[in-house]
């Protein structure tokens, strides 16, 4: 763990620069889900409690560079202000230095950093307006940690950083399921495609025990060992790629699970009559759904043996009913050990939360990253710029 956790850091009397990912869905003026702002209370609070002026700084929307009236997070206030309870100075980023001083200890809301055309840019020069305003800087924006950012990346070495709450619990999640983890571990990898998550599977075959493979990519790789998938979603194209995954997988001692049965039907459609049969056995003029019980079955044997379980991707066609039973089974199975204390499991990406969330079993996981792009970057076992900049 190279990075300092806030709790650790001395912020008594300091101005703390927060990035923070408040980028909300808003509709009519309103923000329509207030979840991200409010997990960021916690670190804001410890700050104010401190006697510490939170400064955050975030972006919102993508107006490139330029100033869009729409897009001002000015229109974020009246949410934020209730999550924590007490005003919140809002101020573009020429007055904030102004507003810093007349508002010691209250919690201070930067303009859109990606107003700045320096911010995309990594600029050393908006990084140095940045850190002037402050006296320490504090990261908790997980979900921003991949793009190498001026308000991500480089104020941060200009300052002494740390790892806010949010981010800090993140981390040490994803460092459970892939960094250190228990053995034995199992991924699961669902979703449309392959090409997607190319570089997610060769990373994974080489620090899982087991890798199941569920979704539309699965037929990819049944159709890679010369199985006939009718009418399925697949890139037939990328079977060389499916056999080196499956190869470099064997190399490494990783399990490859493929669905043993599957749930075709003749569209792609809810309650479209639909019948289960063997993985090989899909009839040429219907497509594969979602995995059978048999299968679910397996994974649930997989799952009781392992002690770790990291997954992304759902295993089904989840949103149409009734292709969603393997993915909310096995998410259930997953639930049950996690709750039984046998296993730590980490989700994430954002099909993967709706899917988790619909299998009513989310709050039951050990940890739920709501980060889409970090999330899976961090899984393909790239380093995050703006974590590695807390280091
Ligand atoms: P991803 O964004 O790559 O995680 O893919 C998620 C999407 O994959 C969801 O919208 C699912 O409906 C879709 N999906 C999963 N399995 C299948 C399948 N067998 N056929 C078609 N689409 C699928």
């Amino acid at each position: 763990m190279a990075w300092t956790p806030l709790s650790d850091m001395d912020v008594t009397g300091k101005r703390v620069l927060v990035r923070v990912d408040i980028n909300v869905p808003v509709e009519d003026g309103r923000v329509t889900d207030a979840t991200r702002i409010n997990r960021i209370v916690p670190t804001v609070q410890h700050i104010l409690d401190a006697g510490g002026t939170p400064i955050l700084v975030a972006h919102f929307g993508r107006p490139k560079g330029q100033v869009v009236p729409d897009m001002s997070l000015r229109i974020v206030l009246p949410a934020l202000e209730q999550a924590l309870g007490q005003t919140v100075k809002f101020t573009e980023l020429d007055a904030a230095a102004d507003a810093i001083a007349f508002n010691k200890n209250q919690p201070i809301l930067l303009e859109n950093i990606r107003f700045e055309p320096g911010e995309e840019k990594n600029d050393p020069a908006l990084a140095d307006r940045l850190a002037a305003l402050c006296d320490v800087y504090c990261n908790d924006a997980f979900s921003a940690a991949h793009r190498a950012h001026a308000s991500t990346t480089a104020v941060a070495q200009l300052r002494p950083s740390c790892a806010g709450m949010l981010m800090a619990a993140e981390l040490s999640a994803l460092e459970a399921a892939l960094g250190t983890p228990k053995r034995p571990v199992v991924a699961v990898v669902g979703g449309a495609k392959v090409s997607t998550k190319l570089d997610l599977l060769g990373n994974l075959v080489s620090k899982v025990d087991h890798l199941v493979i569920g979704g539309g990519m699965a037929n990819t790789f049944l159709a890679a060992q010369g199985i006939a998938v009718g009418t399925s979603l697949c890139e037939h194209d990328l079977a060389d790629t499916a056999r080196a995954i499956s190869a470099k997988a064997a190399d490494a001692g990783c399990a490859l699970h493929l669905p043993t049965d599957v749930v075709v039907a003749r569209e792609f459609a809810a309650n479209a009559p639909n019948e289960t049969v063997p993985a090989d056995a899909c009839p040429s003029d219907a497509m594969i759904l979602d995995a059978g019980p048999e299968t679910v079955a397996q994974i649930g044997e997989v799952f009781a043996k392992a002690k770790t379980v990291i997954w992304n991707g759902p295993l089904g066609a989840f949103e149409i009913t009734p292709f969603d039973r393997a993915t909310v089974a096995a998410a259930q199975a997953a639930a049950t050990l996690t709750k039984m204390g046998k296993l730590t499991s980490v989700a994430g990406g954002g099909d993967t939360v709706a899917a988790l969330n619909h299998a009513g079993v989310a709050g039951d996981f050990t940890y739920i990253s709501t980060a889409g792009g970090a999330f899976l970057e961090w899984m393909e076992g790239k380093t995050l710029p703006g974590v590695a900049a807390l280091g």
